[in-house]
């Protein structure tokens, strides 16, 4: 098989991972956590003491989690998302105690439709005496959004951000796999979230074997949510001030990441190349587009493939014919709002969602793709889509 989306681990990292053991700093501290953040808070635009402003957390959905509760996410609320997602986003809503609001996105970059979030904002929530919003056929109170960088293109921040201002709502990013990402030529620092959150899984452009890293401009709540991270402990005794959550990141991880890092453009650039010779090699094909990019921002360009636009073909015709000749194709995310655990979540229209989400084809992307395979993959594609 020809697989989706592997790891390249052909740098230090078997170096720093040694030092972990000669050194006996495998856990949850150790220089290279600290050199990570390092590298994660300047990757995101943090250039003055990058660390101020990075966490490295055991996982996505644990950084996603711990953003969450440190923004003020309780028991009982709502926090918008949109249903075209890795369920990672929905459940470390749910992890926090709340539930998802699921919106659409938008049908030209596949990110959460400002459109769909104004219109359930103005018509379906209100201000209750005491200033909460809430929505108002249930009354929860609705307290944070949470926009999804779509294998990793940004989503319309500014709009977005502007209307959580509007309203009174923190912006969480779920940038799983958006690091590198760029809107305006800027990197994610710079675009209002609260708080962005990456994942370092192994099938992201960046790994740590598993892990994530949450960013953010404010210092002080970064300060309070690495705090959350490490059980809230309070000086060198077993004193603990809230119910915090054992979400570090180990040494052992830290220093794969860190070797990963200094691999972060090359990697990028890789992703970018792939991305674009896909695009060129399908672009005569009028049944197919490729997977979109808005025109003031770079997309990390997570994933690689094709959208098939023509409702004739059958998604699943083409993904069968593609792994019978050893090319690793799946099914991209199921939305979240069908679901199990989210059948009774919330949600607004989903029209652009439940059109697209099957006839995204994501293809072989790894960095390290050689171009024989890219061709073979390319070759197969076309014919299948010739006979589909
Ligand atoms: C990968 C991913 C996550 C989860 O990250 P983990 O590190 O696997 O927990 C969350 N959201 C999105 C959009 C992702 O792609």
């Amino acid at each position: 098989m020809i697989p989706l989306a592997i790891p390249d681990i052909s740098g230090n990292e078997g170096r720093y991972l040694q030092d972990c053991v000669t050194t006996g700093m495998v856990s949850s501290v150790g220089p290279f956590v600290t050199c990570l953040e390092k590298q994660i808070g300047k990757a995101s635009g943090f250039l003055t003491d990058p660390q101020a402003h990075a966490v490295a957390t055991s996982s996505g959905t644990t950084g996603l989690h711990v953003a969450l509760v440190s923004v003020g996410v309780r028991q009982g609320d709502l926090v918008i998302a949109p249903s075209l997602t890795f369920i990672a986003t929905a459940n470390a809503i749910a992890h926090a105690g709340a539930t998802p609001w699921l919106m659409d996105v938008d049908a030209t970059t596949w990110t959460l439709d400002p459109h769909a979030l104004v219109e359930c904002l103005n018509l379906e929530t209100d201000r209750d005496s005491m200033g909460v919003l809430r929505r108002r056929s249930c009354g929860r109170r609705v307290s944070g959004i949470m926009p999804v960088y779509t294998m990793g293109h940004p989503p319309d921040m500014a709009a977005l951000v502007e209307l959580a201002q509007d309203y009174g709502l923190p912006v969480i990013a779920d940038c799983a796999a958006a690091l590198g990402a760029l809107i305006n030529g800027a990197p994610i620092a710079g675009h209002g979230a609260d708080l962005s959150v990456f994942s370092f899984n192994g099938n992201k452009t960046v790994t740590s074997g598993g892990g994530g890293g949450v960013v953010g401009s404010d210092a002080t709540l970064i300060a309070r949510l690495r705090h959350l991270t490490t059980t809230a402990r309070v000086g060198a005794a077993y004193d603990h001030d809230a119910v915090g959550f054992n979400y570090r990141m180990t040494n052992i991880q830290a220093a794969v990441g860190c070797a990963q890092m200094e691999r972060l453009e090359d990697f990028l650039a890789a992703k970018k190349r792939i991305s674009a010779i896909y695009a060129a090699a399908f672009e005569d094909l009028s049944s197919t587009t490729p997977f979109p990019k808005a025109s003031n921002v770079e997309s990390a360009h997570w994933l690689a493939g094709l959208f098939l636009t023509d409702p004739k073909i059958n998604p699943g015709y083409v993904r069968d014919a593609l792994r019978q000749q050893g090319i690793d194709v799946r099914p991209f995310w199921k939305p979240v709002h069908l679901q199990l655990p989210y059948a009774e979540a919330p949600r607004g229209p989903l029209v652009v969602t439940e059109t697209i989400w099957d006839r995204i084809m994501p293809l072989p992307c790894s960095t390290a793709l050689t171009k024989e395979d890219q061709d073979f993959v390319i070759n197969a594609v076309r014919g299948v889509l010739s006979s589909a």
